[in-house]
């Protein structure tokens, strides 16, 4: 078991210490919690990518006060500038071409470099007072669901860290939405995350390319794998909604995950995501359902799909990697 640590002026100190003696450490943010290591020491780097089971060709994000530290770790461009101003502190991350104080370790090898500004308030006063970017995984063994409360790092790799800082429950819940801007005319999305695409378009004022599934970009965007999110049990998904008539008459040994709550709450392999389908909400509480009906002694879990635009086209990238078999 880790110590949980309450976020104390003292114990802020207390990790940021252990983390420049090149120690890794489990830490709150407004998207997932993440597994914490000065992005300059790559030895503390390497321990994340032990700790995790995670292959070091999938590399680190590195995270920022904010805007003023891009130009001491990544090639800037106007479009990368003016993404940060409309969205950092949040959950966007931004992919620069890497100046060479970012050791390898942390990119694995690629010469550009994954940037981030997160907004928990517990994440910001701890990185106020380090004298380094922070490295951060989310905290969870390689492929399995993320975590969203320090709990659930605890139970996943509470025998192989010291300490979690417990920030609360993850507000957002999944993962940052990933922009590489390297090139500014042109950028693109890697990754589907928490801040919706549309917003980002706004914020340019130009439409962006979405993800592309092609093997070429899996060197883009090492990690962007099939299986990834995934619980023990196997996940089925279905693409329209689940029926009432369906859900009276299910199946006890399947869990079924539906995206609101049903007319009549029926049985216990019945569970919801929000009261009335918003997405926040949904995206806030997946992983959390997830883990506990993975907890269970269930066959199979069905999950429905959420409409594909906005965060739903986030929360259906999710459940479909974790439906990867
Ligand atoms: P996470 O697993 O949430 O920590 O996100 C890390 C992901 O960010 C990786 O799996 C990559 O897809 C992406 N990423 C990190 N660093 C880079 C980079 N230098 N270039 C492109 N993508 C990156
Ligand atoms: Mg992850």
């Amino acid at each position: 078991m880790a110590e949980i640590l309450k976020p104390t002026e003292e114990n802020l100190r207390l990790l940021r210490e252990f983390l420049l003696s090149g120690e890794v450490a489990g830490l709150p943010t407004e998207t997932v919690y993440g597994l914490g290591a000065n992005a300059l020491d790559p030895k503390a780097c390497q321990k994340v990518f032990e700790i995790k089971g995670r292959p070091s060709n999938d590399p680190l994000i590195c995270h920022l006060s904010g805007f003023s530290d891009i130009e001491r770790y990544s090639e800037s461009n106007p479009t990368a500038r003016i993404l940060a101003e409309a969205f950092w502190p949040g959950p966007l991350t931004i992919v620069l071409r890497k100046k060479p104080i970012v050791p390898d370790m942390v990119t694995s090898g690629l010469d550009s470099v994954a940037l981030r500004s997160p907004s928990h308030p517990d994440f910001r006063s701890l990185m106020e007072g380090c004298p380094f970017p922070i490295a951060a995984p989310s905290a969870n063994p390689f492929s399995y669901i993320s975590p969203t409360r320090s709990d659930h790092v605890d139970a996943n790799l509470g025998e192989k860290i010291a300490y979690i800082l417990d920030g609360g429950p993850c507000s957002l819940g999944v993962e940052s939405t990933i922009i590489d801007a390297r090139d500014p005319k042109r950028p693109r999305i890697l990754r589907y995350g928490a801040l919706p695409v549309a917003d980002i378009e706004n914020a340019l004022g130009q439409r962006i390319e979405a993800p592309v599934k092609s093997a070429a970009d899996v060197h883009i965007a090492p990690g962007s794998l099939p299986k990834h999110y995934s619980p023990r049990i196997p996940v089925e998904l279905r693409t329209d909604p689940i029926s009432d008539q369906e859900l009276r008459e299910s199946d006890s040994q399947l869990a079924y995950l539906v995206l609101r709550k049903p007319n009549r709450v029926l049985a216990d392999n019945i569970y919801w995501l929000s009261d009335n389908g918003n997405l926040n909400e949904i995206a806030k509480k997946l992983y959390a359902k997830l883990r506990s009906i993975d907890a269970g002694d269930y066959k199979k879990i069905v999950a429905e799909e959420a409409q594909e635009l906005g965060l739903g086209l986030t929360i259906n990238d999710r459940l479909r990697r974790a439906s990867y078999r």
